[in-house]
């Protein structure tokens, strides 16, 4: 654990009471706000004054609590919450740069962040060179004196890559560019800000909420950043509108204070199934594996406590042995055959063809996507023993073993 600094223990600190004392912070279903004065409703909308909402596109009582427990949670100095991980991510990266800028990106990340980089910004004129980020000598070759950003996933989706965040974050300060992490697969485990990330961007929808029942994001980051995207003249996030809704807010902040707990949770079962796959002589690749290529460097960089998170992947061999996998799997009540992860019951997906689907066959197989990978958020099974002997029926009836 980072001495200085534990995520779960930044979370229990908080103290928010609700209206008449409750002991969660009270809901504001309201999309907009009263004023007593006319001249105080022009003064907010030239500048922020605190305790004073306008309209819940811009702030709501209810995402600024949540917002706040995140901005702790990653020890950034502020943060905003948003209706999805994409919202957070493209309203972070269209505040940043300007037509004619480049963004050097890891080729391993999240399929919608991919076809949003090498797709959608073409529009504004704003190019993407896609890198092995694992190899910091490319990174930096990669920048030149366009580069506005280097972005990248802390544990990439869906090849369980690990960024070097100091060295990236080093590359990043002498480029003068704004580095941008994606700490979606690892919350608690690895507190991007901390190791020199200047920007951290979430999807709440997967660990952070946990219960499959909501789409939301976070931007994670410096309050002059946080106040230029909602600036109410030139904010990404206040002209494009993500707004996450104060409801889903409020259930959010709610299932963020047992995050440690389902973590290491998700971490000690992972854990396991992995070296029990590793056993039956399957390929498998699992950060906490010492046969990962960059077990050690997650080990510099991680909050121990929390493990080595709930994710791993096997590869089947093919596109086809990997879909009956998945169907004997579910067959035998282990998980669902989801897209998504970090839910109580362990999801497991083909990202090939899913939701890493945007990526073409080529570029697929030049980063080592083989189509017979099925990728695992694994659950938070309290019998993980008996979990396994089921996968390895399933295993068997799949001829795998
Ligand atoms: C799911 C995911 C996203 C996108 O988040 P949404 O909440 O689905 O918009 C971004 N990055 C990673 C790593 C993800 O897994």
């Amino acid at each position: 654990m980072a001495k200085d600094f534990d995520p779960a223990t930044e979370l229990q600190n908080i103290q928010n009471f609700g209206e008449f004392g409750g002991v969660n912070p009270s809901i504001t279903d309201s999309s907009t706000y009263t004023f007593l004065e006319a001249d105080r409703m022009e003064e907010v909308f030239e500048h922020e004054i605190e305790g004073c909402y306008l309209y819940s596109r811009h702030w709501n009582p209810t995402n600024r609590y949540l917002a706040d427990a995140l901005a702790k949670m990653e020890g950034t100095e502020a943060a905003q919450v948003m209706g999805s991980g994409m919202g957070a991510i493209t309203s972070t990266l269209l505040q940043l740069c300007d037509a004619g800028d480049e963004i050097i990106a890891s080729r391993t990340i999240y399929g919608g962040t991919y076809a949003f980089l090498k797709n959608y910004l073409p529009k504004f004129n704003i190019s993407v060179k896609f890198v092995d980020v694992t190899d910091l000598k490319k990174v930096e070759e990669a920048v030149s004196d366009k580069t506005k950003i280097i972005y990248c996933e802390a544990l990439s989706n869906p090849l369980l890559e690990v960024a070097d965040i100091p060295a990236l974050s080093k590359i990043s300060k002498k480029a003068g560019t704004t580095f941008i992490v994606d700490n979606t697969f690892t919350p608690m485990i690895i507190s991007p800000a901390k190791l020199g990330a200047d920007i951290v961007v979430h999807s709440l929808t997967k660990f952070i909420n946990g219960t499959s029942d909501a789409v939301a994001g976070a931007v994670c980051a410096s309050k002059e950043f946080i106040d230029s995207i909602m600036d109410v003249n030139s904010g990404s996030a206040m002209l494009l509108g993500p707004t996450l809704d104060s409801l889903r807010s409020a259930s959010i902040l709610k299932n963020i204070r047992s995050l440690h707990l389902r973590m290491m949770q998700h971490s000690r079962n992972a854990m396991y199934l992995a070296k029990g796959f590793q056993e039956l002589g399957l390929k498998v690749r699992y950060p906490g594996l010492k046969d990962h290529p960059q077990h050690e460097l997650l080990k510099q960089q991680y909050n121990e406590v929390y493990g080595f998170g709930g994710m791993l992947f096997i590869d089947a061999g093919s596109k086809e042995k990997a879909y009956e996998l998945m169907e004997y799997m579910q067959n035998q009540n282990v998980g669902y055959l989801a897209v998504s992860l970090g839910f109580y019951k362990t999801l497991f997906s083909a990202p090939g063809s899913s939701t890493s689907s945007e990526l073409s066959d080529e570029e697929q197989k030049e980063m080592g996507l083989s189509d017979g990978i099925v990728r695992m958020s694994v659950g938070l099974d309290m019998d993980i023993e008996s979990t396994f002997d089921k996968m390895t029926i399933a295993l068997k009836e799949a001829n795998l073993i």
